[in-house]
């Protein structure tokens, strides 16, 4: 799927949610074409090293002046956006007198960070010559690979054309561009490191290749109590719901104080119970919510899939208005993790 190209695992926010230690574990060991860790910041790249995995870390996003003499003494990866920020890479790598490897972020139009091609293009012969930075990769980002296929296209035009242009007498060990939507949606071109995040976790961000993964996560609850409720009686807040049929009402011990979305409310999201979907009804309560079961077979005590296999995360964020990257990452320490070795192979 990568195309041949190395990995760099994006496992910042807590892999998505879904546990940074036991997800870099299980990654550091199964993995094949391991080169990086992908992190946000450095907090991320010490849980890394307190759980043991020595593997290369790559801070995906700029540092802080008073973090950068611990990146160095740690040989973890920072990618630069200035001149400055070189100059004090520079400045404290020849302090320790060992050479720093670092890497260029290029904005090809993220508008986040790096160097935009201008800055560097004149900063680029500073660069090179600062004596104790090797720079070793080069990388861009894809802000709307799942939405805009003409920039996309565009981009990855620029940043081959950037790339094999300072190539010709610098060669780079490292060349990346694609997240998941850019790897699942698009050719590889130059690259030989591969970037992706939310595509790890099983969930394609463009539906039409979701065939190809395995959701990971699996947020389960239970149904707690069944009621039947007369028609014309409210349920849940606000009564947005009203009952227009005599209604076998499951409680399910589950609500957005555990990161399940509230704005699903009113929006027919489903739950899975017993093989079969079931519409959650009225509004989405801090530790519950409640599902129409009439037409099913269901009782207390059963198992509830919230997501996973067969409700997909991505169904749930459109639901509620959102993306799946935001409903991992919101998913509270309250809920139980539990990992189980998953069964490698096609999905
Ligand atoms: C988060 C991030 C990724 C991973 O993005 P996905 O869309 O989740 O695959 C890749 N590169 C950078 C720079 C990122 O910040």
């Amino acid at each position: 799927m990568f195309a041949g190209r190395s990995l760099m695992a994006v496992v910042k926010a807590g892999a998505y949610g879904h546990g940074l230690e036991p997800l870099a574990n299980f990654l550091n060991e199964q993995a094949a074409d391991l080169a990086f860790f992908g992190v946000a910041n450095v907090g991320e790249a010490r849980r890394i090293r307190a759980a043991g995995i020595e593997t290369p870390i790559y801070i995906l996003g700029p540092s802080l002046a008073n973090e950068r003499a611990e990146i160095v003494a740690q040989r973890w990866t920072a990618c630069l956006s200035s001149l400055e920020e070189a100059h004090d890479f520079n400045r404290l790598a020849g302090a320790t007198g060992q050479k720093l490897a670092v890497q260029i972020a290029l904005d090809t139009g993220m508008g986040r960070g790096g160097f935009t091609p201008e800055t560097l293009s004149a900063g680029w012969s500073e660069l090179v010559a600062l004596p104790f930075l090797s720079i070793e990769g080069i990388g861009s980002h894809l802000p709307s690979a799942d939405e805009d296929e003409e920039f996309t296209r565009q981009q990855f035009a620029q940043f081959r054309e950037i790339v094999d242009l300072l190539q010709t007498t610098h060669p780079f060990r490292w060349v990346h561009l694609a997240n998941s939507a850019g790897l699942l949606g698009y050719p590889p071109a130059n690259c030989n490191l591969a970037r992706p995040g939310l595509m790890l976790y099983g969930i394609s961000p463009l539906r039409d290749q979701q065939s190809r993964l395995r959701p990971v996560m699996k947020l389960m609850s239970r149904v707690t109590l069944i009621r039947t409720l007369p028609a014309g009686h409210g349920v849940s807040y606000g009564r947005e719901f009203v009952t227009a049929r005599p209604t076998r009402v499951a409680t399910v011990g589950i609500g957005y104080g555990d990161g399940y979305p509230r704005r699903v409310s009113g929006n027919h999201a489903d739950v899975w119970i017993r093989g079969a979907r079931f519409p959650i009804i009225g509004r989405v309560t801090m530790d519950q919510l409640l599902v129409d079961v009439t037409d099913g077979e269901v009782s207390e005590g059963d198992e509830v899939e919230v997501f996973g296999p067969n409700i997909l995360a991505s169904e749930v964020a459109e639901k509620a208005g959102m993306i799946t990257w935001e409903i991992f990452t919101g998913i509270a320490p309250r809920v139980v993790r539990i990992y189980r070795e998953p069964s490698l192979g096609s999905p």
